[in-house]
């Protein structure tokens, strides 16, 4: 079976994790402060505290932020689970802002169409969450300039989008966003098998988020509510978690970002193949927007004119791993159980009735990606 997407470890990722195992601490050690700075320079963002994953970094951001029972969230229904259930997990209401069908990113007219409404009806989001879909930014520039003027905060989930560009700057560099959260879980475009990160360029968000990553315990006299009382001392000043990151993952990390660029290269070559191959079928292709270079973490395909059931049936049985990128989230169960229901963010529901992602990793070669391309042809005849 070729899967839809893989890990790349070579022998100099092993050795920098067997290194740490012989030689230094598995954990609170320098790996995790190295693989921050690491993550900083290639962000050009001024800060980042590492977690154990995504969703850990997620839920902090959203803390950190001062979400809590009350507030409400928005983020869009073409996700994971974990881009709102962060808010949940703080108490807060979600509401979800349907997709551009073209970018299939959160839509812009969308988003200020609701935010119209939601200043009428005084239910403004604190915070929203734009999602990199399958590794193309979204347009950052226009959501910061109609949320600020509200003081709506906005993290980006740029889960799939480590390695890509927007306005010729890397991902994360929170030009448009007070935060920015990546993953590193096996699929994504770098691992430390699992791991996330939250950057920012806010100092004190910085301090609020390390705290809330392990327990809400500081060693900072500067966070202290009183004097300290001596080198041993340290203080709870908040309920955090214990979310760290360890220092062998931390390793795996710094060893993988270096190979980050050769990544996104080899992902993007495989994806402009792609688009070449399938270019006179009936399919909806992804698109590159204005201004955004894709990390190409997905290659989702839309089907005009067939059954996606059974053509992703065929693809399966022929050994072609696809997958669907996602059921949107408002329809899980657990959301319905909320008030959600099918028909209220109909661009997403379209999208995932005719959707199926097609294998793309780095090491995916030329004739897996033609065996993928003949199946996938076959089945459409
Ligand atoms: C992978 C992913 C996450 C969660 O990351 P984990 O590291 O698996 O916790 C969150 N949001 C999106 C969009 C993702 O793809």
């Amino acid at each position: 079976m070729i899967p839809y997407g893989r890990h790349h470890i070579d022998p100099i990722d092993v050795a920098a994790v067997v290194d740490v195992l012989e030689n230094q601490f598995l954990t609170q050690g320098q790996q995790v402060p190295r693989f921050e700075n690491a993550l900083t320079a290639y962000c050009q963002a001024t800060h980042a505290v590492a977690v154990n994953s995504g969703t850990s970094a997620l839920h902090i951001a959203c803390l950190a932020l001062g979400v809590g029972p009350g507030d409400i969230v928005w983020t869009s229904p073409i996700s994971f689970v974990a881009s709102a259930n962060c808010a949940r997990y703080c108490g807060a209401d979600v509401d979800f802002v349907d997709i551009d069908p073209v970018t299939r990113n959160m839509s812009v007219a969308a988003l200020e169409d609701k935010l119209k409404q939601a200043k009428i009806s005084n239910k403004l989001p604190k915070v929203i969450i734009p999602v990199h879909y399958a590794g193309l930014s979204c347009n950052m520039q226009e959501i910061r300039a109609i949320t600020q003027p509200l003081g709506i905060a906005l993290i980006e989930d740029a889960s799939h989008a480590l390695g890509g560009h927007y306005e010729n700057r890397p991902v994360g560099s929170c030009q448009y966003s007070d935060a920015c959260v990546l993953s590193f879980h096996p699929v994504k475009s770098i691992t430390t098998a699992e791991g996330g990160a939250v950057l920012t360029n806010n100092a004190e968000l910085a301090k609020t988020l390390r705290l809330f990553s392990s327990h809400g315990i500081t060693r900072d006299p500067g966070l202290m509510e009183e004097k300290s009382e001596g080198p041993w001392f340290y203080q709870q000043v908040a309920l955090g978690y214990n979310y760290r990151l360890s220092d062998l993952h931390a390793a795996l990390g710094i060893s993988q970002l270096t190979k980050l660029d050769d990544f996104i290269k080899a992902r993007a070559a495989i994806a402009q193949r792609y688009n070449d191959l399938l270019a006179d079928l009936p399919l909806n292709l992804p698109v590159c927007s204005e201004g955004a270079c894709s990390a190409w973490h997905l290659y989702s395909i839309e089907l005009l004119e067939h059954e996606r059931a059974d053509i992703f049936v065929k693809l399966q049985q022929q050994g072609i791993g696809v997958n669907v990128h996602y059921i949107p989230i408002h329809l899980q169960p657990y959301y319905r159980q909320l008030r959600f229901r099918p028909g209220d963010f109909p661009h997403a529901e379209a999208f995932y009735q005719r959707a199926i992602t097609l294998p793309l990793y780095p090491a995916l070669d030329e004739s897996q990606q033609l065996q993928v391309v003949n199946t996938l042809i076959g089945s459409l005849a």
